[in-house]
């Protein structure tokens, strides 16, 4: 093992030396707007709290009262004896809000993503996947034995040369694959165009809408209702770990035979822990939140125009778009270095925001992205602006 052991430390030690070591902040209080670290108080824009519901009383006390009600833990896996009335409750209630057949809970999304692809798909099929998808539909993918296509990020002449190859080998079935919304630069996946090319390829189309279930839409029912194609997208995944009040648990969302068959054969889902009650009873409650309030739908959405408007008039380039996911970019040779001082100083002043740079987006793309949320104030938005330009200031 001493040999292991230096070998791991030499690799953690590159990790350093490239820059590349992620340092944990701990925080110590609940999730929200305004958090206290160890190192102080801090004004949070980095959380994926977009409606800001991971604090929210009603949210806290569903769970606490499902801890009296239903107990602490489940045991057990789903099919041995896992699943209370509330697991399928929230299965149908996130089914009706998507507009499904049904849907599947998961341990998490990584786990809906690493089980669904090896169910739907076999040698004799095809994936097809955009380059910038998350990393657990890539895993999926992985493990999968389907012949795997992959097509530039958002690029419609390139899906369609990858569903014309798909096609040319034969596949039986195919699947386009693709992020709702990506979340290192707040684009959202061109999901008409998508269906179009789909519907004339005879393919199925998957949509991981984890940055956008909730919130994007009038009604919160993601990247498919923004766009008016919820008719036409067959399987959604999702998570509970974001906007639906940040827990955990992910999903399926998916016609009635999708389902049925991933409750036999996802493993993640056969061979995982079920999602804990207090979790079950806590995500109802967010979803309904999510589902019944446009307030805090409202709230996200004036909040990242305010700061897209506040930053342009500053002068920072941003990407654009609608996501409360605000790139604010530093481009050229020394961007990383900018980026990362500038969000050093803001911490500083108790904004925290996250910096962003190759390899982790492209090289020349280094970037601050910001994440509005509901639980931000107009004086929490301009606050972070004046500590943007403060730093702008100290760092040149
Ligand atoms: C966050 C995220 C996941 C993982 O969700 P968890 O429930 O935290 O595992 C999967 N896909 C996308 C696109 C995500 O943004």
């Amino acid at each position: 093992m001493y040999a292991v052991k230096d070998q791991l430390r030499a690799e953690l030690d590159q990790i350093e030396a490239d820059g590349l070591t992620k340092h944990e902040r701990l925080i110590t209080t609940p999730q929200s707007s305004h958090i206290a670290t160890t190192a102080g108080e801090a004004l949070n824009f980095c959380a994926n709290n977009y409606l800001g519901l991971a604090d929210h009383p009603q949210i806290v006390d569903a769970a606490r009262k499902a801890l009296d009600d239903w107990g602490f833990g489940m045991a057990s896996v789903r099919f041995i004896c896992g699943t209370q009335t509330q697991h399928r409750e929230l299965e149908t209630e996130i089914a009706d809000f998507l507009g499904t057949q049904d849907s599947i809970l998961f341990p998490s999304c990584f786990d809906a993503n690493g089980g669904i692809f090896e169910v739907l798909l076999g040698p004799e099929d095809a994936v097809i996947s955009d380059e910038l998808n998350h990393a657990s539909i890539i895993d999926g993918v992985r493990l999968c034995k389907a012949s795997r296509y992959r097509y530039k990020n958002r690029d419609m002449d390139d899906l369609r040369a990858q569903l014309q190859a798909a096609s040319d080998q034969g596949a039986r079935r195919t699947l386009v694959v693709t992020d709702g919304a990506f979340s290192m630069d707040g684009y959202l996946a061109p999901l008409p165009q998508i269906c179009d090319l789909a519907e004339e390829f005879g393919a199925l189309v998957m949509v991981d809408d984890s940055h956008a279930t909730g919130f994007l839409g009038e009604g919160g029912r993601g990247t498919p209702e923004h766009f008016g194609v919820m008719d036409r997208v067959d399987i959604v995944t999702g998570t509970l770990g974001k906007a639906l009040g940040g827990g955990s648990g992910g999903f399926v969302a998916a016609h009635t035979e999708v389902v049925e068959l991933l409750k036999q054969r996802a493993r993640p889902y056969l061979f995982s822990n079920a999602v804990a009650p207090s979790v079950v009873a806590g995500s109802l409650a967010a979803l309904r939140l999510a589902r019944d309030s446009d307030e805090p739908r409202r709230a996200l959405r004036r909040n990242a125009e305010l700061f897209r408007t506040l930053m342009t008039e500053e002068g920072f380039e941003l990407l654009p778009g609608e996501h409360p996911i605000v790139p604010v970019m530093f481009p050229g040779e020394d961007g990383a270095r900018r980026a990362s001082q500038t969000a050093d100083a803001m911490l500083a002043e108790g904004v925290y925001v996250i910096a962003f740079s190759y390899p982790v987006v492209p090289r020349g793309k280094a970037r601050i992205r910001v994440q509005l949320s509901a639980a931000h104030s107009e004086e929490d938005v301009r606050a972070c602006v004046a500590a943007f330009v403060s730093a702008r200031d100290k760092v040149g």
